[in-house]
């Protein structure tokens, strides 16, 4: 199917009945964000005054799956269940076990802070859910609560300890790296990987959703990590398979886990982008790092056909920019929230 735009046909769908954009990328990958709600306030992530979206205004869970439906018929195969916190999501659980019959899924994955995981980890587990990541950016406790405004990094330490326990793997742990802030663990961080199994990915701090003080004197790019982890000790390059996203990867010799690079902004891997992103409030995005979305929690609630809400899909997939255009030197600010969005 073509949608025209200007007069220009922008392909939207291939004979397989596959999601393909007008720069001929295959989008299989769909994030999900199930609540707007978080138990941390990141300092990065969330602003400080965020209000809270009316319930009512949120996809119910079954209104979730049924997306999730149409977008497997569509050849989304992957799907991210993120937040806000996911698992203050009420129905989190049983959430997962239902997408995770979905037919045509492959592969579900969650995102959280771990601060509920000693509670939820066990649950997830005989859901189905196979993946977690889970986001940890220091280790030092009061490090931890200014950046996140809560004392929460024993509890999130003993969740990550309890989804190792649990079986989960892999379990990849998400440090979004600022100067200043946790630049002095980056090796602490990925020593991790010699003593467990995990998947430490290091994130470029985004300017998105952010305070005025953290902007671009917090950046740092994961060209330099890679030169800081490359002096203490030599990083082996690990081959891509086909579900691992756009993290350039490494271990160190004999290690258990291994290290992940993730250069949103220094290193545009948007060539290679596959996805697409649904709010809590059901607006679908075609970019994180773009304010532009469709609306379909309306369309849903208007009694829409699966056919129609197909072709919202194929409409946010038609706007799909070739590149993201935000950057620290020019003002594009967004005025979309990552807590809001997902990450
Ligand atoms: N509450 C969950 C968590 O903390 O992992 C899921 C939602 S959070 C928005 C998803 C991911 O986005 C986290 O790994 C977080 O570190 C990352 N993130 C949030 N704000 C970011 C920013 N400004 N730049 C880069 N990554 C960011």
């Amino acid at each position: 199917m073509r949608i025209f735009k200007f007069g220009v046909a922008v392909q939207t769908k291939n004979e397989n009945n596959r999601l393909v954009d007008a720069f001929n990328r295959c989008v299989s990958y769909l994030r999900i964000s199930i609540t707007d709600r978080c138990n941390l306030k990141c300092r990065y992530c969330a602003p400080y005054d965020q209000k809270r979206i009316d319930k009512k205004k949120l996809l119910t869970l079954e209104e979730i799956e049924r997306l999730v439906s149409i977008g497997t018929s569509l050849g989304i195969t992957k799907v991210r269940l993120t937040g806000g916190e996911p698992l203050v999501r009420q129905g989190a659980i049983s959430l997962v076990q239902r997408l995770n019959d979905v037919e045509g899924l492959k592969d579900l994955s969650l995102t959280t802070n771990g601060t509920l995981l000693t509670k939820y980890a066990r649950g997830l587990k005989q859901a189905g859910l196979k993946r977690l990541n889970i986001s940890l950016d220091t280790f030092n406790r009061e490090k931890f609560r200014q950046l996140t405004g809560h004392d929460s990094f024993p509890k999130v330490w003993d969740g990550i300890q309890e989804a190792l326990k649990t079986g989960f793997d892999p379990i990849k742990i998400n440090s979004v790296v600022m100067k200043g802030y946790n630049d002095d663990e980056i090796e602490q961080l990925a020593a991790l990987t010699l003593q467990f199994p995990f998947h430490v990915r290091f994130i470029e701090y985004m300017p998105i959703g952010a305070q005025p003080h953290l902007t671009h004197p917090y950046f740092i790019s994961v060209v330099e990590i890679e030169k800081r982890l490359s002096r203490i000790a030599t990083l082996i390059p690990i081959a891509s398979k086909p579900f691992d996203g756009p993290a350039k990867r490494f271990r160190f010799k004999n290690a258990k886990g291994e290290i992940g690079l993730i250069g949103s902004m220094s290193t545009h891997f948007c060539g290679a982008c596959n996805r697409l992103r649904l709010t809590a409030t059901g607006h679908l995005r075609p970019c994180l790092l773009a304010d532009e979305q469709i609306d379909l929690r309306h369309s849903l609630r208007q009694g829409a056909t699966d056919e129609q809400i197909e072709s919202i899909f194929l409409e946010v997939v038609s706007k799909k920019k070739k590149q993201h255009r935000i950057s620290f030197t020019r003002k594009t600010a967004l005025n979309s929230q990552m807590v809001n969005i997902g990450g």
